[in-house]
């Protein structure tokens, strides 16, 4: 069977045209994927710049280079795991502490049961447990100011 040198020739071109168009479509397609990616990772415009250039002078092994420079975390996972740490710091915050001994103690003690330092007193009238500073109850709005000073004259 004897082929054609001028098909074959033909058929050689139009290998090497599709096969260069599907390389450039790949390769569009990888410089659109790296600049969403990228763009959802920083907000630094050099960095944007410096990715899909990278990509553009090395198609293949930028996007490799790409894959493993680029910043592990998308802004929204940057901004979640913040919030998370923010939360997390909260609720340590919202656990008192002996200002004496530094334990951990419950926000409705009157007294630290290690090195007895006062940490809250009694509404003289409702008997609710107020901070210290506080010279007025919040639940029945008797004025403290009084009791604390009989009780130290006492
Ligand atoms: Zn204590
Ligand atoms: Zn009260």
């Amino acid at each position: 069977m004897d082929i054609d040198p001028q098909i074959l020739s033909n058929i050689v071109q139009i290998l090497t045209t599709l096969g260069v168009a599907f390389l450039t479509a790949l390769w569009l397609s990888i410089l659109f994927w790296v600049f969403r990616d990228i763009r959802h990772r920083t907000r630094d415009p050099f960095m944007i710049i410096l990715a899909v250039i990278l990509v553009i002078i090395l198609p293949i092994v930028g996007v490799v280079i790409y894959w493993i420079i680029r910043p592990n975390q998308t802004i929204e996972e940057k901004y979640q795991a913040a919030l998370e740490e923010e939360a997390l710091l909260q609720e340590l915050d919202k656990k008192p502490k002996c200002p004496g001994c530094g334990r951990n103690v419950e926000p409705d003690w009157i007294l630290c049961p290690a090195c007895h330092t006062r940490l809250n007193k009694l509404c003289i009238s409702c008997g609710k447990v107020l901070e210290l500073p506080w010279n007025l109850c919040p639940y029945c709005g008797t004025p403290q100011q009084k009791t604390f000073r009989s009780e130290q004259n006492q």
